[in-house]
């Protein structure tokens, strides 16, 4: 059975894990190696703080074995923080953290205090979906061979690039189902790492 892993240090991490649970998804939280002992079917790097979930990632050991899983092409969704620990670069030389994602970040891009907003916004292959961005990067610039899903105001806010999702907004928040639904699809379509 496809067994997702819900990185768990720190942020959003529980919304996720309820919607994905509910569609019949076996998840797992990930705090340590020890929940890599048996392998996954896939990953949700949450919102929350990326500084925070970085420094995290490290103490624990996480970064080196995860980012291994990513590169051999385990599906990842990743949302806001989350898309910061993908990215390739960060804007202002912030340090990368799994940087397997090429595209540069902006981290905090519509400012620290007044950045929450939601809008609605075409996604490609889903239609309009109601966007939640709190405290948002975007992403300022991308390879060509990542694929751009999503624009809010002319900037890239969604992207895919092999099998890695990655959202500056927060589709756990709410009751659209229809990204975690296609994140789910491609897990039970991929293998085991
Ligand atoms: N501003 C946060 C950061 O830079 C991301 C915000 C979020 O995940 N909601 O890590």
């Amino acid at each position: 059975m496809a067994r997702i892993g819900i990185l768990a240090l720190q942020g959003a991490f529980i919304e996720h894990e309820r919607m994905l649970r509910e569609m019949g998804a076996d998840c797992i939280e990930i705090r340590n190696t020890k929940q890599l002992a048996e392998p996954l079917s896939g990953l949700v790097l949450p919102g929350g703080e990326s500084t925070v979930q970085r420094k995290l990632l490290i103490e624990e050991g996480l970064l080196q074995p995860l980012k291994e899983k990513i590169q051999k092409g385990m599906p990842v969704l990743a949302t806001c923080a989350g898309l910061i620990l993908l990215a390739k670069e960060i804007e202002g030389g912030d340090p990368v953290c799994f940087g397997t994602l090429p595209v540069t970040v902006r981290r905090n891009a519509y400012g620290r205090q007044l950045g929450s907003f939601i809008t609605e916004e075409e996604f490609k292959g889903l239609g309009k979906i109601k966007m939640n961005f709190i405290r948002a990067p975007y992403v300022v610039s991308a390879s060509p061979e990542t694929e751009i899903l999503a624009r809010a105001d002319g900037n890239i806010v969604a992207v895919r690039y092999k099998h890695q999702t990655a959202l500056a907004f927060h589709p756990e928040v709410g009751t659209d189902e229809r990204i975690h639904e296609m994140f789910y699809e491609e897990v039970l379509e991929c293998g085991e790492w």
